[in-house]
């Protein structure tokens, strides 16, 4: 791994037509959350960059040289790519870390891990696709067909881009699209090594572009190109609301948001197991330094165990340790980047000021390594219309605000915006029950915190999205339904 940590980095290029190409536009300097030094450079693409990597996604699409080969062919190279990520995963994890700051622990599994499994899951996935025949009357034949929908542009953030890339990438192009990938600025490296993995394992040229560099200019372009059908993104719901206005804007093209979320983790006094359920609670908030989507942000706990929980909390969250995400001991590495870590502190001293109060952290640390690390932080006495209570902070920061019925549980479950994830804490099965049916969000975990898998969606509801990703109803997103009605 020291070996690893230590490679140069090249500077990198745009991903266009199956090689490496030189930007029309400037260099961007990548920085490491690890040490804050420069890790290398990407490139600034520009609109006529972007222009070029979707012709070549649309020429590769319209002559069927991946969009009509047999599924058995797309099937092989898919599951080469999969075993060309685990051959590097490694590589792909650590240069992954070294580009965002998730601790090696996690990215090994959530990134590396997750990508190989995901390409695997749609390879699989990709030759159990019927189309339909309608029952209509008898002298008629209503054959439903389902179809790639053409050139795909996808947008990922920072937080886990291998992850949530393949997540878009892998059903799409298992559908039979080509596919436009930007990156976020903070976080593009492993998904260009991706490209270069796809391309090593028969993906042909144009099929998979990856263009890099700033999302208003990059993702922006993208998303008002008139040769893209669809576009794919997980991001922040600001930047969703302009993928909206660009469709509106220019072909009014289907758009899947996955967007944020401000999870309630809801702890009963009737916990089967109050020390694991903090313990739990700990891990769902601080993981990734807080930078997960489904992170359970708000703790809501009963008011009899308050004072009990919030304790047991902070002697697990305390325990965690937070340094240098190379190291495997770390259990929270670095913020991604400097303006997140200090939106991360204003939220805190914004809380103060409302009233509540530090039960744990609060502090930017390990500023001697020149690296953006922050303590895990429980601010109790949380009012529900607080900002900390409201926005999502994206960092390690967990809001904890009391209650004392269920009504008022879940009243404050479902008083923010969002609807991405939530947790129950309870040894009542009506009452899990309950608030599985009662609590708005796209996944609900019960007396556990931050599982799943490739087989179920994961997607929210209000503002942190329409779409999902994984599992079979992913690959919704990437066809287009076509009714043939045949007179016989
Ligand atoms: P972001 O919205 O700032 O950026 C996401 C991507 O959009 C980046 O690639 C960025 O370059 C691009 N972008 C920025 N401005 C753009 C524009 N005007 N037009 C087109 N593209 C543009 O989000 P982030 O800070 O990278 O990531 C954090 C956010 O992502 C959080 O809100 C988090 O909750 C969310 N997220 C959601 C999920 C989910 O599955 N629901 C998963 C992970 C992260």
């Amino acid at each position: 791994m020291n070996q690893l940590r230590n490679h140069d980095v090249p500077p990198q290029k745009l991903f266009i037509e199956g090689a490496w190409q030189e930007g029309s536009g400037e260099t961007l300097e990548v920085l490491s959350p690890i040490d804050g030094q420069k890790l290398t450079t990407i490139c600034r693409a520009t609109p006529a960059d972007v222009e070029r990597a979707v012709a070549s996604a649309r020429a590769a699409f319209d002559d069927g040289r991946w969009s009509r080969m047999a599924p058995a062919g797309r099937k092989k190279v898919l599951h080469r790519l999969a075993d060309l990520i685990e051959r590097d995963a490694l590589e792909l994890a650590v240069l992954g870390v070294r580009d965002n700051g998730t601790e090696i622990s996690t990215a090994i599994k959530a990134e590396a891990g997750s990508a190989a499994a995901t390409f695997r899951y749609y390879a699989e996935a990709l030759d159990k696709v019927y189309g339909e025949i309608a029952p209509t009357a008898d002298n008629v034949l209503g054959l439903v067909h389902r179809e790639p929908v053409g050139v795909v542009g996808a947008i990922v953030p920072w937080n886990f881009p291998l992850m949530i890339g393949s997540w878009k990438l892998a059903p799409a192009l298992a559908a039979g699209n080509s596919v436009v990938l930007k990156p976020a600025e903070s976080a593009s490296l492993t998904l260009l090594r991706i490209a270069e993995l796809a391309s090593e394992a028969g993906l042909p040229d144009g099929v998979f572009n990856v263009v890099t560099g700033q999302g208003s200019v990059v993702g922006e372009a993208l998303a008002l190109s008139m040769d893209v059908d669809v576009m794919v993104f997980t991001g922040s719901g600001g930047v969703g609301r302009r993928l909206l206005e660009y469709s509106a804007r220019s072909n009014l093209k289907r758009c899947y948001l996955e967007l944020g979320g401000k999870s309630p983790n809801i702890v009963f006094a009737d916990a089967p197991d109050l020390e694991l359920a903090a313990k739990t609670s700990a891990m769902a908030i601080f993981r990734n330094a807080g930078q997960v989507c489904v992170a359970g942000s708000r703790l809501l706990v009963e008011d009899s165990i308050h004072d009990e929980f919030v304790a047991a909390l902070a002697k697990h969250s305390a325990a965690m340790k937070v340094g240098d995400p190379l190291e495997l001991s770390s259990q929270i590495g670095a913020v991604n980047n400097l303006t997140q870590l200090e939106g991360n502190l204003a939220f805190v001293a914004g809380a103060l000021e409302q009233g509540a109060e530090i039960a744990l952290g609060g502090a930017r640390i390990l500023q001697d390594t020149g690296g953006w690390y922050m303590e895990p932080t429980i601010v109790t006495g949380v009012k529900p219309d607080d900002a900390i209570a409201q926005q999502e902070v994206f960092g390690p920061v967990l809001a904890v605000t009391r209650f004392s019925t269920d009504k008022e549980a879940v009243a404050l479950a479902n008083s923010t915006d969002y609807g991405l994830a939530a947790g129950v804490w309870t040894s009542n099965l009506s009452r899990a029950h309950r608030m599985v049916r009662d609590v708005r969000a796209g996944i609900i975990h019960v007396n556990t915190y931050g599982g799943s898998d490739m087989t179920v969606p994961l997607g929210g509801v209000k503002q942190s999205g329409n779409g999902h990703d994984k599992s079979l109803h992913a690959m919704d997103k990437y066809y287009d339904l076509k009714t043939a009605w045949m007179q016989l």
